[in-house]
């Protein structure tokens, strides 16, 4: 800790795929104390959280305690706290403990997800951006089984078996791939009253096609894996309330008691609290350096900034893009420390993949389009190799080859029992 007294201090809020890569690289060197505060104590690897809520992983296989990956580095300090203010002019940075003075400040506290305006509809379709959401949607997932496997009425157990999933992106098409997995395979035998197998699982989606970021070859060959293993897929469908008891799309009602919800997302609230310019979705400004413009020490990173590419297109919210601004500004950092002159920060495009299920996914990079198998094999290779901890790595890698083998699910655990909701 003395040495903090003589050292440049820097402050990252945000233990996610930036902040986590920038206090890595920060980790150790000469002349810089960090200190790395988070609301959670551990870092999350979001890509895979739909396998927790589908029931496939648990939710320590894709998490890691923040102390734990940064152990190794003696100039970084670990805090758990909820910022709640910064201030530009006084260089500090406060929790509702505690106020922290920096020389740099590092924000990089990622986005929730967004109902358009009807926050209404979070209790009847939940988002998934952080683990208590996920086995949240679990504990609906499977409480739906088990409620239809005990109902007399008909209408009831439809509407029990009928999962609608809003949003057709990555995090929507996985999903949905999921629940078919589990209706048609997983649960196959084990009811005696219903057949899972009647299970009807909707993807609504308000465009014109699902997967919109990857090209239309790729996004139909989605459609038509969607379809293979027996999801209904509703294009340009717009949802227009949803309730207790179902989904309102136009003058149709779907009933359903489970809709989860992947349609949108919004930066975190603490970009705010720059009081400096957002754009119309709420995320931070930045300059190439990826810092605020007139504050060549505050950095803003990942998705909660509004950075564009040399096509001056906004760069999408992906863990790459967070991951490598971390690294970059770290490295920035310290190059001004050792009297250099910072760098512009330039992103590497290393394309993009979602799978759709057992044996089937797309990917695409530099125009090089991959489908079933082998874009599944490189999904499965590149979530394992991103994934932080050998022990996640070791065990998710099992559990999958696990499944694979005898369709089952190792976490199908009915938790959250007292979580607000319609069935409690
Ligand atoms: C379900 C899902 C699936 C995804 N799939 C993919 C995928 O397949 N491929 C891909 O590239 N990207 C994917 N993404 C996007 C990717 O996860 C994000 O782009 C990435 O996490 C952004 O990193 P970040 O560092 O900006 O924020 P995050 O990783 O979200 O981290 C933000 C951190 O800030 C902390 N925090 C927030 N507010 C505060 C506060 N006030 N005080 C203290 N700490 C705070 C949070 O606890 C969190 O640890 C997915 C996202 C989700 C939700």
């Amino acid at each position: 800790m003395n040495n903090h007294i003589t050292s440049i201090h820097v402050v990252i809020v945000g233990a996610g795929f930036a902040g986590i890569n920038a206090a890595k690289k920060l980790g150790n060197a000469k002349g810089i104390h960090v200190t790395i505060l988070d609301k959670k104590n551990y870092h999350l690897f979001q890509p895979l959280l739909y396998q927790v809520a589908m029931a496939g992983l648990s939710p320590a296989e894709i998490a890691s305690p923040i102390r734990s990956i940064l152990s190794k580095y003696k100039n970084i300090d670990i805090v758990l706290g909820k910022v709640t203010n910064i201030s530009l002019s006084n260089q500090t940075v406060e929790t509702d403990f505690k106020k922290y003075n920096y020389d740099y400040l590092i924000l990089a506290c990622g986005a929730t997800h967004s109902y358009f305006g009807k926050n209404e509809w979070e209790n009847f379709a939940p988002g998934m951006k952080t683990i208590e959401q996920a086995t949240e949607i679990r504990r609906r997932v499977l409480t739906a089984f088990e409620l239809a496997e005990q109902e007399i009425d008909q209408n009831k157990v439809k509407s029990y078996l009928t999962f609608v999933v809003v949003g057709g992106g990555p995090t929507g098409v996985e999903i949905t791939g999921s629940l078919c997995e589990i209706a048609h395979f997983t649960l196959n035998k084990e009811f005696k009253n219903i057949d899972p197998k009647n299970t009807k699982i909707i993807l609504i989606e308000a465009g014109n096609r699902i997967l919109s970021a990857f090209s239309e070859k790729l996004s139909e060959q989605a459609l038509k894996d969607l379809k293979n293993i027996g999801a209904l897929v509703k294009i340009n469908t717009r949802v227009n309330n949803i309730t207790n008891e179902g989904v309102w799309i136009g003058e149709e009602f779907i009933p359903s008691k489970t809709v989860i919800w992947a349609a949108g997302v919004k930066p975190s609230e603490t970009g705010k609290l720059l009081g400096t310019e957002l754009d119309p979705v709420g995320r931070v400004y930045i300059e190439p350096n990826l810092n605020l413009k007139n504050h060549a020490n505050v950095f803003v990173l990942g998705d909660q900034s509004h950075c564009k590419d040399k096509n001056n297109i906004p760069l999408p919210g992906l863990a790459p893009v967070a991951i490598q601004q971390g690294i970059h500004t770290a490295k920035n950092i310290i190059r001004v420390v050792n009297g250099k002159n910072i760098l512009p920060y330039h992103y590497f495009d290393k394309g993009i993949m979602a799978t759709i299920g057992r044996g089937r996914a797309i990917s695409e990079y530099s125009g090089i389009k991959m489908t079933g198998k082998i874009a599944w094999l490189a999904w499965l290779f590149v979530h394992i190799l991103y994934l932080i901890g050998f022990r996640n790595k070791f065990f998710v890698l099992c559990q999958w080859m696990w499944s694979y083998v005898t369709f089952g699910r190792g976490a199908r655990l009915i938790t959250n029992q007292d979580w607000k909701n319609k069935d409690s």
